[in-house]
């Protein structure tokens, strides 16, 4: 059996994990956060690193520091997880959907300037499958309108856009560490980017519960207190523990990931050159993370069809995200500016294929060997 995903495991994690396990303190923001918090900080170049519990909660807390209020209209993709509208449905904010690119499977971003109104207060990029969003075009938009830009990058460390990593571009970036992304804190986890000075303080006191507590204990406060609107968002430092096991790898795991999507994709080429399938397509401005491989087939029936192929021969592959616009909450909360020109359309004709850190060369040729022979 050829599982579509494994969580990302090197056997570093251990020591750590039962090292935070043996201190005395596992609470959120403990010795293994803040050498992850390091980490970031070196890595990214931002002003400030955040673990979450999840890259939901860091959309969230986003959705908090930008005061989104009753009625703010936020600019997104359709074809992302429901996390990117939910973090602003939950303040209140009415989502405006844009069309994607067929190429990258990203906003497009010359529909964007024409879905702005009044209202608008934000656009969210989402770095679908590691691969970076048109951001020089997003931010010059953003600047133009006096607009905040989140970049939704779950699925981008270790991306980059003209050398910069994805989420330090706009405002604020947020990362998962969930167990089907490149690197998890044990199942579980994320990052806030903050890339704006003015949003530091304020971020520290809405992760703490709406208290100052980071400030008392760094000394610069004699107590803590209740001062903003707030919730909990620290992981468990066994959490970060175990995420930073992986950090240590990150090299060495980005690197065999990169060798298996090129493997994957030399071996497709042919059935690409006849036209049977398309392979992904990474612009010249992007590095990506391998995140996902993903073929685009003729359209839904085939999919399924291939889909039920592979499984007979105990490999697993899977589509993912049914336009948020065509979701009954979609509907509720958002509208579709403009035309559904690709969303719908090449969402059904995408299919991932078996991903994950220590996918076996023999495996991807097994994969590759199924697909050949269902066209054949
Ligand atoms: C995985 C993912 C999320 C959610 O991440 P969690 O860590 O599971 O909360 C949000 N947005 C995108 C695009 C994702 O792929």
């Amino acid at each position: 059996m050829i599982l579509f995903n494994k969580p990302p495991y090197t056997g570093n994690e251990e020591k750590h994990v039962l090292s935070a396990m043996r201190s005395d303190k596992i609470s959120g923001d403990g010795k293994y956060t803040q050498l992850c918090h390091q980490w970031f900080n070196e890595k990214l170049g931002c002003v400030k690193s955040l673990l979450t519990p999840n890259c939901t909660q860091a959309l969230e807390m986003a959705a908090i520091l930008i005061d989104i209020q009753p009625g703010d209209e936020v600019i997104m993709p359709s074809y992302t997880f429901v996390s990117t509208a939910n973090a602003f449905v939950l303040r209140g904010a009415k989502i405006v959907f844009v069309d994607i690119r067929p190429d990258t499977m990203n906003i497009d971003e010359n529909l964007i300037e024409q879905a702005i109104t009044s209202k608008t207060k934000a656009i969210v990029p989402v770095h679908y499958a590691g691969v970076a969003c048109e951001m020089d075009t997003i931010m010059d938009i953003a600047t133009r309108h006096d607009l905040y830009v989140i970049e939704d990058a779950a699925q981008g460390m270790m991306s980059t856009y003209k050398g910069k990593p994805l989420g330090t571009i706009g405002h604020f970036g947020t990362l998962s560490f969930h167990e089907t992304k490149n690197y998890t804190s044990g199942g579980e986890g994320g990052l806030l980017i903050i890339n704006d000075e003015r949003f530091v303080k304020r971020a520290e006191i809405i992760r703490e519960k709406g208290t100052n507590r980071s400030q008392f204990f760094r000394g610069m406060v004699d107590k803590y207190s209740w001062v903003d609107l707030g919730s909990s968002y620290l992981p468990s430092d066994i959490q970060a523990a175990y995420l930073y096991g992986q950090l240590e790898k990150a090299e060495q795991m980005n690197n065999e990931r990169l060798a298996s999507w090129s493997h994957y994709q030399d071996k497709l080429q042919n059935l690409a050159d006849n036209e049977k399938i398309e392979l992904p397509h990474i612009p010249s401005d992007c590095s990506h993370n391998a995140h996902m491989f993903y073929i685009k087939l003729k359209g839904i029936n085939e999919r399924t069809k291939l889909i039920e192929h592979l499984k007979l021969n105990d490999i697993m592959a899977v589509f993912h995200y049914i336009p948020l616009h065509s979701a009954i909450a979609g509907e509720n909360f958002g509208r579709f500016d403009g035309s559904d020109r690709y969303t719908t359309i090449e969402s059904e004709k995408l299919l991932r294929l078996p991903m994950y850190f220590g996918l076996s060369i023999i495996d991807i040729e097994r994969v590759v060997n199924v697909i050949t022979d269902f066209y054949s």
